[in-house]
């Protein structure tokens, strides 16, 4: 395992740092510190066309798409800086580590043309359009059909059924989404990935109020909404094939930065239970000490993941371990603030604290629950026997 870093991989933190620091400091400024789902959602969207324009939201997208081809080392040096430097959450995550990874390795030559630079540019954005009612932890049980009908302008997908929690929809372009094609079809067989016009007819999309007091995600209706027939990545019917590929960039390297975030959380932490005393509290004190040990531990696991080469068992692990101990530490926050917290105004520290609580709810159940992590970890990495399933 390697602590440190190469010349080369410092020499590019520092390059990543100055050009960040330089647009937070000149014509972003008034973006630096937004966060959450709702805060300067237009804003913010113009800071991630201007990442585009500067070439900044494609480090790691191959040469042949135009990208800089960066290795997983850099990917991670980048995000520790992105986070470091204040610059806001990105909106654009789906379409650019999602959608774009997914129509690279499934699409055709004619998608790619089409929408990988609009969407390296942020002109499109994108809705992931997989989950439903009944279709979460389930993905295979995905209701929503589309039938291929003939028209003398060419054909269309027809397409009916519902989705749910599909984050930034409300400000989307396209979607992509899982549908089954093949009638009587069921479980991972007959479901083709479609791409949809999101602001077609037959589309209804519905933001959902969250306890944070924002809206990131919504329900979406279709009701006979359409696609052109060649809007389908890879072969009609193969749909679970390419899910399973989308599901694999969620889980993988998009989420191996965001220590330099908790870092700054936890700084946020200790600079209030400083100020309002709550750092006296041995209980309090021994909580805060366990979070930055276990923060540093998070750290050397993700450079020992990033440094293994073969089997990696401890890859199946990262997702459940950060997201407890993300939630831990929101729990800690409050506890730090105490009646403070409940209610703070906008723009402070206990403000941003409170939102981080109740946003770390959610780290447990997106990109696959804890439980089913737990069924991974038990199955993949201990080689358990596979849960039994209903016959279907
Ligand atoms: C912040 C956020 C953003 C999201 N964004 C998107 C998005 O953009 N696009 C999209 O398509 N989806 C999105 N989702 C949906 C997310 O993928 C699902 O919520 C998730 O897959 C869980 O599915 P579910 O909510 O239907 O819960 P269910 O699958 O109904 O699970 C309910 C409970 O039962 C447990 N459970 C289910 N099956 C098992 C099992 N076999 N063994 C043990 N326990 C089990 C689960 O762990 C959970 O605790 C988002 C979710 C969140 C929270």
């Amino acid at each position: 395992m390697r602590l440190d870093f190469t010349p080369e991989q410092e020499a590019f933190r520092k390059e990543v740092r100055d050009w960040l620091d330089e647009q937070l400091a000149g014509p972003f400024a008034h973006v630096r510190g937004l966060e959450g789902t709702s805060e300067g959602i237009t804003e913010r969207f113009e800071w991630e066309r201007h990442l585009g324009r500067t070439g900044w939201n494609t480090l790691a997208w191959p040469k042949a798409f135009g990208g800089r081809q960066i290795d997983l080392m850099e990917q991670v040096l980048y995000h520790e800086e992105y986070a470091r430097s204040g610059a806001p959450g990105r909106l654009s995550h789906v379409g650019l580590e999602l959608v774009a990874p997914t129509i690279m390795m499934f699409g055709n030559d004619e998608q790619r043309a089409r929408f990988l630079p609009q969407t390296a540019l942020v002109e499109i954005v994108w809705a992931q359009l997989f989950s439903e009612p009944n279709a979460g932890s389930d993905l295979a049980n995905v209701q929503t059909r589309a039938r291929l009908e003939e028209r003398p302008d060419g054909d269309v997908w027809v397409i009916e059924g519902q989705k749910i929690w599909s984050s930034f929809a409300q400000y989307s372009q396209w979607g992509m989404a899982l549908v089954r094609t093949e009638p009587g079809s069921v479980g991972a067989k007959g479901l083709s990935m479609l791409l949809i016009p999101m602001q077609g007819k037959g589309i209804d999309i519905r933001p959902i109020s969250q306890m944070t007091g924002g809206s990131s995600f919504n329900e979406v209706f279709f009701d006979s909404a359409e696609t052109p027939a060649n809007n389908v990545v890879g072969a009609p019917g193969e749909g679970w094939k390419v899910a399973m590929g989308t599901l694999m960039f969620e889980r993988g390297g998009a989420t191996l930065g965001q220590q330099m975030g908790f870092r700054a959380e936890l700084d946020r932490i200790i600079r209030v239970a400083k100020a309002n005393g709550a750092a006296r509290d041995p209980g309090i004190a021994k909580r805060i000490a366990r979070a930055q040990a276990e923060l540093r531990t998070m750290r050397y696991t993700a450079l020992r993941m990033l440094s293994s080469t073969g089997g990696n068992r401890a890859a199946l692990t990262y997702k459940l371990y950060y997201t407890s101990w993300h939630q831990r530490l929101g729990e800690l926050a409050m506890d730090v603030m105490g009646a403070a917290g409940e209610i703070a105004e906008p723009g402070s520290d206990a403000y941003r604290l409170q939102k981080m609580y109740l946003e770390s709810r959610s780290d447990s159940i997106w990109a696959g629950t804890s439980q089913i992590q737990r069924n991974i970890i038990a199955e993949r990495g201990l080689g358990l026997p596979r849960e039994a399933k209903p016959a279907k």
